[in-house]
């Protein structure tokens, strides 16, 4: 063989998806991102994105999974973690023993919660206090347009949901920062310091009510809150209400070829994983979609993916199909599907460029997360890379390789130690995107697209 032979068939020479993009393809891919686009435009938060996805599911035929249920294959079920999680299973036609194949996405995003005391006034401007959740820059959290959306348990024990600032006619609400001709001092602290956590105070109103006493604009503002969705200040105690980037998803470039919006992480993996499953015919392995809360803390808590809940509905399968969830989990696959950090030229000093996800290469496959040292990792072995690398290949998926920035640059976790930590072969797969975790995150339409097709990949594996 000449050099050049060599080198074709002994070197790896990745390719922008875009040269092999057919025009049906692009066709299907337009499409497909114009439904993930609305998902987006209508799901901030995990109890949005769950009931638009129990709303759909059951339009396509799922129903919910009553325990001592029998199932046989082809059925469709799912089960609503109270209103802030779910997961979904189509039943295969060969035994759960012999394992399911399983997607994992969150559908939490960083943002800044209301304290539970979160209504103040001071110096005739009403604010709410927050507490931001998850990992966020909070500089890039000021002086943009945002949005309140949530629920409140109140006093009477009915529940009421709230979304302010996303209707053209609703008005915005915004944290204020400081001018630049005033900022001598702030302007010399870090980024991490120059907006502080109890600075992200959300303005709400200006307009006092006509009367004696204080906190006049306070009480105009709870008045308003009262009128709208009859609440008074201590309902806000048993409420889980919360500030969003206001306004909708939309294409980024000249030429369309990005979507920006809040929440891509990790909602484009929760819709590429929902997509494939409301249509699948009978599997041969069971397949399990999961669409997790909690996970930009730590996977926590009853809706995290920690939770025995999974355990729970993973039982009622095996129950109801005479399987044992040992043997389910021991021959199981997950695609942990959570989103990588697609290479920044901005920002070259923090990656290793030779292994980092890029724009438009498909979906971005990680054996490993964690930080310093791998620290907190699930690290897959070579057999499930392969697995994916097989199924992925054999499906046509373009795919590549993916790590979270260069060695003790920094580093991130996701769900996959978790599903691994039952004795579940898992890998990391997702959509790369850039300024992950900002109020606005951008996505290629066609990173997108094959993340969407890897997914149904490894449901039919
Ligand atoms: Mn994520
Ligand atoms: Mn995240």
């Amino acid at each position: 063989m000449n050099i050049e032979e060599l080198r074709q068939s002994l070197l790896q020479a990745p390719k922008n998806g875009y040269a092999e993009l057919t025009d049906a393809q692009r066709a299907e891919m337009e499409t497909y991102c114009k439904g993930y686009s609305d998902f987006m435009t209508a799901c901030k938060t995990e109890r949005e994105a769950t009931a638009w996805t129990v709303a759909t599911a059951e339009a396509h035929g799922f129903k919910p999974l009553v325990p001592g249920m029998t199932l046989k294959p082809g059925d469709k079920v799912y089960h609503n973690n109270r209103g802030k999680s779910i997961l979904l299973a189509v039943m295969g036609s060969e035994s759960l023993n012999s394992g399911a194949n399983i997607c994992a996405a969150h559908v939490d995003s960083p943002r800044m919660d209301l304290k539970p005391n979160p209504l103040y006034e001071d110096s005739e401007i009403a604010y709410f206090k927050t507490h931001y959740y998850g990992g966020i820059k909070k500089y890039q959290w000021a002086t943009i347009p945002l949005a309140l959306h949530g629920v409140v348990y109140r006093k009477d024990g009915s529940v009421v949901t709230i979304t302010i600032g996303e209707d053209d006619n609703d008005p915005i609400l915004c944290v204020s920062d400081l001018l630049i001709h005033l900022s001598a001092d702030q302007m010399k602290k870090t980024l991490a310091e120059g907006i502080s956590g109890e600075q992200l105070n959300v303005i709400l109103g200006t307009e006092p009510l006509q009367g004696e006493g204080s906190d006049l604009v306070k009480l105009h503002i709870m008045k308003l809150l009262n009128e709208k969705y009859g609440l008074i200040e201590s309902d806000f105690l048993s409420a889980e209400l919360t500030m969003v980037p206001a306004g909708k998803c939309r294409e980024v470039g000249l030429d369309r070829s990005l979507l920006g919006c809040y929440g891509h992480d990790d909602r484009v993996c929760a819709y590429a994983e929902i997509v494939p499953l409301l249509t699948m015919g009978t599997p041969k392995h069971t397949a399990v979609c999961i669409l997790a809360d909690k996970e930009e803390i730590g996977s926590v808590g009853i809706s995290g993916m920690q939770s025995t809940a999974f355990e729970t509905f993973m039982q009622d399968l095996c129950d109801a199909t005479g399987a044992n969830l040992n043997r389910c989990f021991e021959n199981s696959f997950c695609l942990s599907a959570d989103v990588s950090n697609a290479y920044d030229p901005n920002f070259a000093e923090t990656c290793d460029p030779r292994n980092n996800s890029k724009l438009n290469y498909g979906v971005a496959i990680c054996k490993y997360t964690g930080s310093r040292g791998k620290g907190g990792a699930s690290d897959a072995s070579a057999e499930a890379m392969g697995h994916v690398r097989t199924t992925l290949n054999n499906a046509g998926v373009k795919w590549q390789i993916a790590t979270l920035g260069k060695v003790d640059q920094g580093g991130g976790g996701t769900v996959a130690a978790y599903m691994a930590n039952r004795n579940i072969v898992t890998v990391d797969a997702g959509v790369p995107v850039l300024c992950m975790h900002a109020p606005m995150e951008l996505v290629s339409k066609y990173d997108c697209y094959m993340t969407m097709l890897a997914c149904q990949a490894i449901y039919l594996a």
